[in-house]
């Protein structure tokens, strides 16, 4: 696993360098020898003889000769001796200390690191511990790979630097979603220093289920015990020293949310990494005789592989192998014995599974189980009064199986309401300030290209992604609060059986719902769903929620074509999409994402109340997100289609606008009468060079394949511009049918759009528009490509080949689904 570090070991050196050593990884005897020979942080090592590929290196250390195998150089985390004396020039002044003094102080001088992983159940509180250690350092990470974010933040606390992994919640750290293995991975591949499981104080059951998991990986582990406030006032008893004792882990109480017991989770977190602590000691959970005797057989088996023993605790791989995890594998894979392991395992299972009549899984976690029980028996005392008493009162009430639809209703109208109407007063302000800076620098600017692209390509199309902010803003707002009070995991709950129909988990519900405001948000909030399987159908049928950047182009054309049940036929489009949606989950359920289903637990954790800190960092985060990535990509798509449509600048006008022009500034007094002329001619003549210019070429170009919808190049090019935001349809539009809506207003574009006549092709001299074209291009608009930041935010959750993916998809969908409706409508 060489190839996954990031750190510079002794092995990578080269014959005759030096360096200091910065950390030793590895376990067990192995740390204890090498300790033991002097490799420890701050002493100065020189590479005696180190030949590619060649086993084992020659080192010296303290003044004598020592050779380690490769293998276990790579444990030894190192920095270049010069590089150690650049960092610290000013203090060394090109010199390096040997005496002991000397080097105890070089030893102050180097940063002492500690890399720290925060695991725990979903809502156990890690985000906010995270958050309270790590303040305004916190920095947001994508890794990559997977989806899920890790979040890293660092803190000085005592003379070491703290680097804090947030990683996503878990209830175990088996292999059976991504979440899981993620954590996994980070455990076993980034080695962090110490761990802190962070337990819901709560449920202590199902939280130290997830602990026996690190207790067997035997790793340093801290608990955190959140949420103690809550255990005090449901007035049951933890004796958390005992509890300590009794899993060889220090439990330190923590109320994350009022910033209590931070400062001695960091002391403990010291404590245990230079092993000061005298109660953390590695326990092993009984799993019975004939179980253990079968894990310390295979252990024996695995450990004749030193590099393997020397990282990771045999008998957490002996204890995967009898699990059938199939991911260890990948660890065990330089095991020169391999097949003699693998055989062992299988013999193993398959006894174990003829004397219990059970899969050696179900044996594992009932004894973890056990282990959790018994140990809970001694430490902890429940409460006389049901500690839930209030929140199942609550409960009754918000999950009722009859009011609780209503009361989500509710809920949601307030949540939309209030997003569009608080919205609405920041958008302004930023509509003006964008405004504002457009006709200054419209001003400043001379007249030509680079006015148009600043004007035209830059402020249009930024800016009209911008004036949205606010409105992203107060959503996230509102599902923060929904998150942290406990709501959301109600309306999961109510819709849950709904959505399983359709293959997907009731917190789907949510992201899918906000789709309808904008479907970037609502991407990005399939955040929440727990297994990566339902996040990527979610975000695959998210597009068919007719966001609101759709709405003007259906309210152009159903006012130009549908007079009578104008509503009728606006409801008609939405629950298209709708419909859409789950043939198409329906679909994926049953095609890409077959048998992947893993059901995980719907809990109902207690009410709470949120805390401010929590919510502004959520609306921080999301508003970083909106503005640097979509920002950027809404840039260049805006001004490539600028571009599009503006180049060539040359063309050859079928008529002589500018002498027209002259003409009726020379023969018509009437000012009004003469503006209005103008006015048309010039229309004319941007619509003629609109036609020419390559964004017209190409709607040109695309006109056979969309000339079975009944489609002319016009609204080709109204498609293709629609790709950056569909709200752009409709301006498009008014350039092509020479209007211009602040002018002739929005009838004017109507009445020009009902006269449109087919200029060529098999139906050349009929009207382009009837109502199955207008509804078919309604459908159109609302199936095909979601806009480009709805596509960029797909690719940052799950990369470009879903991008892409969804791109080329719904637009086929778009395309069949136009086709239908006009060829069977022509029938009739
Ligand atoms: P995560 O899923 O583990 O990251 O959990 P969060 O950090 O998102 O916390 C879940 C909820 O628990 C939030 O509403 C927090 O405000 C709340 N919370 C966190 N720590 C505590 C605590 O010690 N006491 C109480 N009462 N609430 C807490
Ligand atoms: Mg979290």
């Amino acid at each position: 696993m060489n190839e996954d570090k990031d750190f510079l070991t002794l092995a990578d050196l080269d014959t005759g360098t030096s360096c200091i050593i910065t950390k030793v990884h590895g376990r067990g005897g192995f740390r204890n020898r090498i300790i033991e020979m002097g490799f420890v942080r701050g002493k100065r090592v020189k590479i005696i003889k180190n030949a590619p590929l060649q086993d084992p290196i020659e080192y010296e250390i303290l003044g004598s000769h020592v050779a380690l195998r490769r293998s276990e150089a790579a444990l030894i985390e190192v920095v270049r001796e010069e590089d150690a004396a650049n960092v610290n020039a000013f203090e060394y002044h090109g010199t390096l200390p040997h005496d002991a003094e000397k080097e105890n102080a070089h030893k102050l001088l180097f940063e002492n690191s500690i890399h720290i992983a925060i695991v725990g159940n979903p809502n156990s509180g890690k985000t906010t511990l995270f958050n309270q250690i790590t303040g305004l350092h916190e920095k947001v990470g994508n890794y990559a790979g997977v989806t899920v974010d890790a979040k890293h933040g660092r803190v000085t606390h005592d003379n070491y630097t703290l680097d804090f992994f947030d990683l996503p919640g878990t209830y175990s750290i088996t292999e059976y979603t991504p979440e899981e293995l993620y954590v996994r991975q980070h455990l076993l591949k980034e080695m962090p220093d110490v761990v802190v499981n962070v337990i819901d104080a709560s449920n202590l059951e199902r939280n130290l289920y997830l602990t026996t998991q690190l207790i067997d990986m035997n790793v340093k582990v801290v608990i955190a015990l959140n949420m103690s406030d809550e255990l005090n006032k449901s007035g049951a008893v933890l004796n958390h020293i005992l509890l300590g004792k009794l899993l060889g882990i220090p439990i330190v109480p923590t109320i994350a949310s009022r910033n209590v017991g931070m400062e001695a989770l960091m002391d403990k977190i010291i404590e245990v990494f230079e092993d000061q602590d005298p109660d953390a000691r590695h326990v092993h959970i009984n799993y019975g005789d004939v179980l253990e005797k079968k894990i310390t057989y295979i252990r024996s088996l695995i450990l004749k592989n030193d590099e393997i023993g020397n990282r990771f605790s045999g008998r957490y791989l002996s204890i995967k192998l009898l699990e059938k995890d199939q991911h260890v594998h990948e660890l065990l894979k330089t095991a020169s014995n391999l097949t003699e392991i693998d055989n062992a395992a299988k013999e193993s299972i398959e006894q174990l599974e003829n004397a219990y009549k059970e899969p050696v899984r179900t044996i594992i976690s009932n004894a973890k189980f056990g282990f959790v029980n018994g140990a809970l028996r001694e430490t902890y005392k429940e409460a006389k009064v049901d500690k839930h008493e209030q929140t199942n009162r609550i409960d009754a009430f918000l999950t009722h199986p009859l009011l609780g639809f209503p009361i989500l209703l509710i809920f949601m109208y307030l949540m939309f309401q209030g997003t569009f109407t608080l919205g609405a007063y920041p958008m302004e302000w930023i509509e003006m300030g964008v405004e504002f800076v457009g006709n200054w620098l419209g001003n400043i600017l001379p007249e030509g290209w680079v006015h148009d692209l600043v004007l035209d390509g830059i402020i249009g199309g930024v800016g009209g992604v911008i004036v949205f902010l606010p409105n992203i803003l107060f959503l996230f707002f509102f599902i923060s609060i929904m998150e942290d009070t406990g709501y959301m995991a109600r309306v999961a709950f109510i819709m849950d059986r709904v959505m399983h129909k359709i293959g997907l988990h009731g917190k789907s519900f949510i992201p899918l719902l906000m789709g309808f405001g904008c479907n970037v948000p609502a991407i990005m909030a399939t955040r929440t769903l727990e297994s990566k399987r339902d996040r990527l159908l979610t975000m695959l049928i998210i597009p068919f929620m007719s966001c609101s950047a759709r709405l003007p182009v259906y309210i152009l054309i159903i006012s130009a074509f549908f007079p009578h049940h104008q509503g009728l036929v606006l409801f008609s489009v939405y629950l298209a999409g709708i419909a859409l949606s789950i043939i198409m989950a329906l679909i994926f359920k049953n095609t890409l994402f077959k048998g992947q289903n893993t059901p995980f637990v719907m809990e109902l954790p207690p009410y709470r109340i949120p805390t401010l800190k929590n919510t502004t960092i959520h609306m921080w985060d999301k508003a970083v997100q909106y503005l640097k990535k979509m920002g950027t990509l809404i840039l260049v798509a805006s001004i490539a289609i600028w571009a599009l449509g503006y180049f060539p600048k040359e063309v050859n006008y079928t008529q002589d606008y500018d002498s027209q022009i002259v003409q009726i500034e020379n023969t018509i007094s009437d000012e009004a009468e003469r503006e209005d002329q103008i006015q048309t001619i010039e229309y004319e003549k941007a619509s003629e060079h609109l036609e020419q210019s390559y964004i017209g070429r190409l709607g040109h170009w695309i006109e056979p394949v969309i000339m079975p919808l009944g489609f002319d190049w016009k609204i080709g090019v109204s498609i293709i511009t629609g790709l950056a935001a569909k709200e752009i349809v409709v301006s498009t539009m008014g350039v092509l049918y020479q209007t211009d809506e602040e002018t002739q207003g929005v009838e004017g574009l109507q009445s020009k759009l009902q006269q449109q006549l087919h200029k060529s092709g098999p139906h050349v001299g009929e009207k382009v528009f009837n109502p199955l074209v207008a509804y078919g291009l309604m459908l159109f608009i609302l199936i095909y490509f979601p806009c480009a930041a709805a596509l960029a935010a797909i690719k940052k959750e799950s990369g470009w080949n879903w991008a892409l993916f969804v791109m080329f998809y719904t637009t086929a969908l778009a395309w069949l689904v136009s086709f239908a409706v006009y060829q069977i409508g022509m029938l009739f």
